[in-house]
């Protein structure tokens, strides 16, 4: 693809600021400019001209259909594709796209999880277009990218508290750079970079287990003599098949303006990763979508399944997705941006400061955040980052907050060069702090990286969560300020105050390690270690009044939420244990009875000609032995499930958590000693090395 051929392809499918300026008359041009960008109200004059401006362009491009694509509690971005069509005239067709049909959609809100604000017979909910995020072309649909809400207003989706979070944050924002003499600044906006883990599996072998096509993960699998101990995955050469799924991968998310980047093997043999570049939080969450959605569909012309879950084989690294946030102004300005002298630097300290009390005020909610059922089985599990929520500051900056806090000199040491000893290799100058890959929450260098996200979540509740604790801590930093008479002096103090309250949740060390988590205990940092527990935080007094404060969910929402979460854990495991009890009823012990029963026969023949043959005779045993191991394991989740009662979604999903723990784990390990007693002709699955390495 020549240069030509890349800026042509890019955004080739994409309703962006080009096409609006080109064809959009210069007013309703403007009109929408300024809504997408100054934080100007919704105008309804605008809808009609741009709406027939955009079936034009979009048919244009072959797309016959249009659809209102939101994003429902279940993660998957939804929407039902309707015709250009409005009806028949003398035979002919007659098109039409009106304002309305832009701007409003009325799907069956009870159709979708809404932890009940929507009953069945209240089935009203409006999807009401976006127009801060451009409309795409994708096969022959226009894709209007939009807000789904109930009858009532309450959000039923990840966008509007997005929406909603990003104005919070640009008022508070707004308010703290006034009170500091800045008055051009015109609006302030969180910047969103998703880097996207995967893994491929080939289609035939993912067709061959019930666990993978049902649950998107495996369920059971005996260790291969392999797995990613040599680390020769990790950024090696990407096989043919797989790099030609990526290129169609990219040039798919170029068409649609994703600025697909960065790719690469990741740690775990058939694992990899795509980093896009950056955009607005509400740009890059639609962003993520469309690429995990074309990741699934991509995969498939290329013969693969790809896998989003966030732990799909046991003893191999999981899938993660890091949220690398910012915040810049309209000018274009990094506000976590240190410069050369960030202890003189008040702005970017303040700014600092105010991300490490949210995150210390709201840790529980990060993590609330970072929760999906597949999610439990990946954090802490020596690859991903632990429960606790800690920030990774590198030293100079801590040494620099010291000293602000104590009142004591800093000196911003010389930049130092990168010493390799060869003569001939570039001089790089080293940052000021080496990584930490460990931290869940790591400052690195511009921008925070939030690790603990799980590869298949919608990153929708992250930033909103992200800008809603960041507004509310700068709402109390710029009520401070607007009172002082002397700014600076009260930068210092608040700086200085936050600081020494906060800096307990800091750490630079290692997170993986067990001294962190008990010192973290002993910080009284909270430790949510599963995803019935980390849904609480939802309801807390502390959390609602904050989501209350900054407009982004009302008590009703924080409520319905938290039990959308519930229901959507106790609905997986329940899932799950159907699932494993499926396989090891009507493959696993089928087929290891039939290994066992010609095993027997061997033995038995071969005695018969009087050899008595001790591999046979013992496989027979340990065979038999294996099987009765699954056989009460099973008998074991089976009562259990029997034993469970109707209650309340909290202690069920609690139960639940007891079981998958316990008998579902239990089960699982029995099956994978019987897996590798049995021969692999007879095993009913392809087993872990085929699916990991034949790719
Ligand atoms: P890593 O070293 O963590 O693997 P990558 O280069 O793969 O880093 O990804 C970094 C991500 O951070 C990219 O999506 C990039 O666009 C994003 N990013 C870079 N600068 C910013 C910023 N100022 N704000 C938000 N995201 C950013
Ligand atoms: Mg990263």
């Amino acid at each position: 693809m020549s240069e030509f051929d890349l800026k042509e392809r890019f955004g080739s499918h994409l309703f962006d600021d080009r096409v609006m300026r080109a064809r959009l008359p210069e007013d309703v041009y403007e009109c929408l400019r300024a809504i997408r960008d100054d934080g100007r109200e919704w105008d309804p004059a605008v809808a009609d001209v741009v709406a027939e401006v955009m079936k034009n362009w979009a048919m244009e491009l072959g797309a016959t259909h249009y659809v209102h694509w939101f994003s429902p509690m279940t993660g998957v971005n939804s929407g039902k594709h309707e015709a250009f069509i409005d009806g028949v005239e003398f035979g002919q067709p007659l098109l039409s796209f009106s304002g309305k049909m832009l701007s409003k959609g009325e799907p069956d809100a009870s159709s979708f999880p809404s932890g009940g604000l929507r009953a069945t017979f209240e089935a009203r909910g409006y999807t009401t277009w976006d127009p801060t995020s451009p409309a795409f072309v994708l096969g022959t649909t226009l894709y209007i990218p939009t807000a789904f809400c109930a009858y009532t207003g309450e959000a039923l989706d990840q966008k509007t508290p997005v929406l909603r979070s990003m104005q919070a944050l640009n008022k508070q924002a707004l308010r703290v750079l006034r009170a500091l003499g800045d008055d051009s600044v015109i609006s302030v906006r969180p910047n969103v970079g998703a880097e996207q883990e995967y893994f491929l599996v080939d289609k035939e072998q993912f067709d061959r287990r019930l666990d993978l096509k049902v649950c998107g993960h495996t369920l059971m699998g005996a260790r291969p003599p392999k797995g990613q101990e040599m680390d020769d995955h990790y950024y090696g050469s990407i096989s043919e098949r797989v790099r030609a799924f990526m290129r169609e991968l990219d040039e798919e998310l170029w068409a649609l303006g994703v600025p697909a980047k960065t790719e690469h093997n990741e740690a775990a043999p058939g694992q990899y990763e795509l980093a896009s570049v950056f955009s607005s939080s509400n740009i890059a969450c639609d962003h993520n979508q469309i690429m995990m959605e074309l990741m699934r569909k991509v995969a498939l012309r290329h013969g693969f399944a790809c896998l989003l879950h966030e732990k799909p084989f046991a003893g191999v690294n999981g899938s993660g997705k890091h949220n690398n946030w910012s915040l810049s102004t309209d000018r274009g300005e990094n506000l976590f941006k240190p410069g050369k002298d960030p202890a003189n630097n008040p702005r970017f300290l303040l700014f600092l400061v105010a991300m490490i009390e949210a995150v210390d005020n709201y840790a529980d909610l990060l993590r609330l955040s970072a929760t999906c059922p597949g999610n439990d089985d990946r954090l802490g599990g020596n690859e991903a980052p632990p429960a606790v929520v800690s920030i990774f500051l590198g030293d100079p900056m801590v040494q620099i907050l010291d000293a602000l806090a104590e009142s004591h000199e800093v000196h911003n040491g010389e930049r130092r060069k990168l010493l390799t000893g060869v003569k001939s290799l570039p001089l790089v100058t080293l940052d000021d702090a080496d990584r930490n890959r460990t931290s869940p929450f790591a400052f690195t260098g511009n921008k925070f990286e939030f690790r603990m996200v799980g590869s298949s979540q919608s990153i929708g509740l992250v930033n909103a969560v992200i800008n809603g604790i960041m507004a509310d801590t700068l709402r109390g930093f710029a009520d401070q300020l607007e009172a002082a008479q002397d700014k600076m002096k009260a930068l210092h103090e608040i700086v200085r105050q936050s600081w020494l309250a906060h800096r307990r949740v800091v750490f630079n060390g290692n997170n993986y390690s067990a001294e962190w988590a008990a010192e973290a205990n002993r910080r009284g940092l909270p430790n949510l270690d599963h995803m019935a527990a980390a849904a609480r935080a939802f309801i807390e007094p502390k959390n609602i009044e904050l989501f209350t404060r900054t407009k982004i969910f009302n008590p009703g929402e924080c409520r319905s939420r938290y039990e959308i979460l519930l229901e959507q854990y106790i609905k997986t495991v329940h899932i799950e244990a159907l699932t494993m009890l499926e396989m090891v009823d009507r493959s696993v012990l089928p087929a290891a009875l039939e290994f066992l029963g010609s095993i027997s026969r061997s033995a038995y023949y071969a005695g018969k000609r009087g050899a008595e043959c001790r591999a046979a005779a013992r496989l027979v045993h340990r065979l038999s032995d294996a099987a009765d191991e699954v056989d009460t394991a099973r008998e074991r989740l089976v009562s259990e499930i029997r034993a469970l009662k109707e209650q309340d979604p909290q202690k069920l999903a609690d139960d639940w958590y007891a079981i998958r723990s316990g008998a579902m784990a239990a089960l699982r390990s029995a099956c994978d000693r019987l897996e590798e007693q049995v021969a692999d002709t007879v095993w009913p699955m392809p087993g872990y090395s085929e699916l990991l390495f034949d790719l």
